[in-house]
């Protein structure tokens, strides 16, 4: 088949890299000038199946309120006049059920791990480099409280069979041993040894690159302005360079998923939730992070990336808004700065925000539509980099009538009814 991919984020070129590889003839439109630049562009580099829950669980209203009075919080609301703002956050609200949030990681950790899965193999066939690393991530309490409350996530861990060590600050040292020189600020942690990190934009680039020397057409600079529809099916997608026509259309548009399908009657429920990246060259290699250490206090990842520390937090909820507001940089630079001093020079650090298109359950939207010829790929809210691979992989599956290796039946839009 002719198949046309809108958007060249890490979903849209892993799903145009296994559509090819199934033997299709593929296509991506995107706005930008290449790869990767819009939320794949700078995240927190974590691929994490270990990590791979909801947001939305029992006991996130109450916390959130917290959050929201702390001076280094992780959640900042900026109302807008937007109903599907509020619509998002109420169903978001209903999802904070320890029964909702039960079912909605049971539909996460088979898509992440799967994942995890198929970047790894990727990495053999194809020798594709992105700064990665297979050390795990740690979790880092610096509170007894955090500590003492990882029974819980202990419990689903075991449950789903993923690999974890609770470590006392002695074993948070043996794997992070820069964190020796902050010995007194942390009480322990909880380490995932088969977590991975990596530059999302670096192999999104390299995977694009890949996909074109496998015959993969890219016309970038190119916007899309809507989806047509004629005698039930995708006729065409009108963009800036005309009419683009194929025998199948696949939507991994990230947080504008929803704007370009809301006008075809398809509610898909993803909404921006805004996160901020700083990225810190390392000035000492022994003083900077080794992995993925996650500041559980102000939820804050800071990954090594090569020669450079990526550090990632905040959601923000205030529509399709990208300014960058400096306390967001205070609140990553105070993060890592107090656990690594020595590993970056702060001064050189660039800043950056992307827009996370996050479902208010949790799960990313993969899947066909009413329409027999259009497929989504999107709502990869706060995992897209850990769920890319399997979600690519899924989704050609899918799109090609093979069965998919794992059950994705219940990720795609019909699941809200
Ligand atoms: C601060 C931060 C930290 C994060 N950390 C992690 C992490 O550690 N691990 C992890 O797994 N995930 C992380 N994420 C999430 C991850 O980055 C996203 O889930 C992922 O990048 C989404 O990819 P996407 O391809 O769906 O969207 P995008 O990368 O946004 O791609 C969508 C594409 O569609 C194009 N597009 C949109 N509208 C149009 C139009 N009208 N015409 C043409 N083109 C259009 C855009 O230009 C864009 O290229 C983080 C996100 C943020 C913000």
């Amino acid at each position: 088949m002719k198949i046309l991919v809108l958007g060249s984020g890490v979903i849209g070129v892993t799903s145009a890299h296994y559509l090819a590889a199934a033997g299709h003839e593929v296509t991506v439109v995107d706005r930008k000038p290449g790869p990767a630049l819009e939320t794949s562009f700078a995240n927190a580099g974590e691929v994490s199946p270990g990590y791979s829950s909801p947001w939305a669980g029992p006991g996130i209203p109450v916390k959130a309120i917290k959050w929201l009075l702390m001076r280094h919080g992780p959640l900042v609301i900026r109302p807008v006049v937007d109903p599907h703002m509020w619509a998002w956050v109420f169903r978001m609200l209903t999802n904070c059920t320890a029964a909702r949030y039960a079912v909605n990681k049971a539909r996460m950790v088979p898509i992440a791990e799967y994942s995890r899965d198929r970047l790894r193999e990727l990495r053999a066939t194809t020798g594709i480099a992105y700064d990665e690393r297979s050390q795990g991530t740690l979790q880092l309490f610096r509170k007894h409280k955090q500590l003492d409350g990882v029974g819980e996530d202990v419990e689903v861990l075991k449950r789903f069979g993923v690999p974890y060590e609770v470590l006392d600050p002695d074993g948070c040292i043996g794997a992070e041993p820069a964190l020796s020189k902050v010995r007194g600020k942390f009480v322990g942690g909880l380490r995932l040894p088969g977590d991975e990190t990596g530059d999302c934009k670096m192999f999104t680039e390299k995977l694009a690159a890949h996909a074109a020397s496998a015959g993969v057409a890219f016309r970038f600079d190119t916007t899309i302005d809507r989806i047509e529809i004629a005698g039930g099916k995708v006729s065409g997608v009108r963009t800036g360079a005309g009419l683009l026509t194929a025998d199948a259309y696949v939507a991994a548009l990230g947080s504008y998923s929803p704007v370009m399908l809301r006008p075809l009657g398809i509610a898909v429920p993803v909404y921006p939730i805004k996160g901020y990246s700083i990225t810190v060259p390392i000035s000492d290699p022994d003083g900077a992070p080794q992995s993925t250490v996650m500041d559980e206090t102000y939820k804050v990842a800071i990954t090594r990336l090569g020669n450079r520390i990526r550090v990632g937090g905040t959601a923000e909820i205030s529509g399709y808004d990208l300014r960058l507001h400096d306390a967001r940089r205070a609140t990553l630079e105070h993060s890592v700065g107090d656990l690594f001093p020595a590993g970056g020079e702060l001064s050189k650090a660039t800043f950056w925000c992307g827009l996370r298109p996050m479902t208010p359950d949790g799960p990313p939207i993969i899947g066909a539509t009413r329409y027999a010829n259009l497929y989504l790929n999107t709502g990869h809210g706060t995992l897209g980099w850990t769920m890319a691979c399997g979600s690519g992989r899924v989704l050609a599956d899918i799109v090609s009538g093979r069965k998919p290796e794992i059950d994705v039946s219940e990720l795609a839009i019909g699941r809200y009814g």
